[in-house]
């Protein structure tokens, strides 16, 4: 077998060229090393916690192209622009683009003109489309949101299913799935649907030492939530249930003195990222 830590230099450098940044975060390092090896790899890591570098340090590590089979095309878009500012290159394909936008793409993979493929899972239901497959020199496969294959999750896909059919004809090539929110029972439903060669998890702890989680029974909430905001600092969100609810609390708070906003989802883009921007940067707390 070979070293487990063969590759460090390599991804370190490579972390370093691409993102500028020194050091990885807890999980990745071993998650891109078992890649690296050719294992069948599941990585679980929280929102945040650094998902994408799994397997855009193994494309770039790797000869040919990775295929990542991902179920937001808007997350999907957002990836490949961000790549192409890095300069690597990278290539989406699903069902919003034009027949003549698809073809550049597909030829882009087949002349190696292309690190990564991001796929929607619904091109896999084409037979004609995993065909052209065949054409490009696939050296990794990725399933990101790997619990949309599980019916055992919370957010089963039927599409999802089809990707051990992309398993059956690239037989050789590694698969790492990737997910947040797993069940012990979706884990080990993801490996056997995946149909991974052997048992492999790596995953890093969901735990915030930072933040505490205290519950209490107040029937003046609005009243507790004042107090609270004024005996403590920093940043602070309220949940609520209702849109309605998210003004008027905002409202309350303001009339109290403490600054505050609103936000939910029937906001428009551009008034959601100012209200976001304003309190990244304290300007509302
Ligand atoms: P996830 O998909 O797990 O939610 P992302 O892959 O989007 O998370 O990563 C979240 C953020 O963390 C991104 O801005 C990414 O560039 C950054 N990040 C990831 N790995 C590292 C690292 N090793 N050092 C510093 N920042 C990192």
């Amino acid at each position: 077998m070979t070293d487990y830590t063969d590759n460090s230099p390599l991804i370190h450098d490579i972390l370093k060229k691409y993102w500028g940044y020194d050091a990885f975060r807890p999980a990745q390092e071993e998650i891109i090393l078992s890649v690296l090896q050719g294992n069948d790899t599941l990585g679980l890591l929280p929102t945040g916690g650094g998902k994408s570098l799994t397997f855009q340090i193994p494309a770039m590590a790797l000869d040919g192209i990775t295929v990542v089979v991902t179920p937001l095309i808007s997350l999907m878009k957002d990836q490949v622009d961000n790549l192409l500012a890095r300069g690597i290159r990278a290539v989406c394909l699903h069902s919003g683009l034009s027949r003549s936008e698809h073809k550049l793409g597909v030829d882009r993979c087949r002349l190696g003109k292309a690190k990564l493929l991001y796929l929607s899972p619904e091109k896999l239901q084409s037979e004609r489309f995993l065909e052209t497959l065949h054409d490009m020199k696939i050296s990794l496969i990725v399933v990101d949101e790997a619990h949309c294959i599980s019916q055992w999750g919370y957010d089963f896909r039927p599409s999802y299913l089809k990707i051990a059919s992309l398993r059956a004809r690239f037989p050789k090539v590694p698969v790492l799935a990737l997910t947040a929110s797993a069940t012990p029972e979706v884990v080990d439903d993801i490996m056997r649907r995946l149909e991974f060669r052997s048992r492999n998890v790596f995953s890093r702890s969901f735990s915030r030492p930072n933040i505490s989680y205290i519950v209490r029974n107040d029937y003046d909430k609005e009243r507790q939530l004042v107090n609270i905001l004024s005996r403590t600092f920093g940043s602070a969100i309220v949940y609520v249930r209702s849109r309605k609810r998210t003004r008027e609390i905002a409202d309350m708070l303001a009339s109290k003195g403490i600054s505050a906003d609103y936000y939910h989802a029937g906001l428009q883009a551009q008034e959601k990222a100012e209200k976001q921007e304003k309190w990244k940067h304290e300007e509302t707390r």
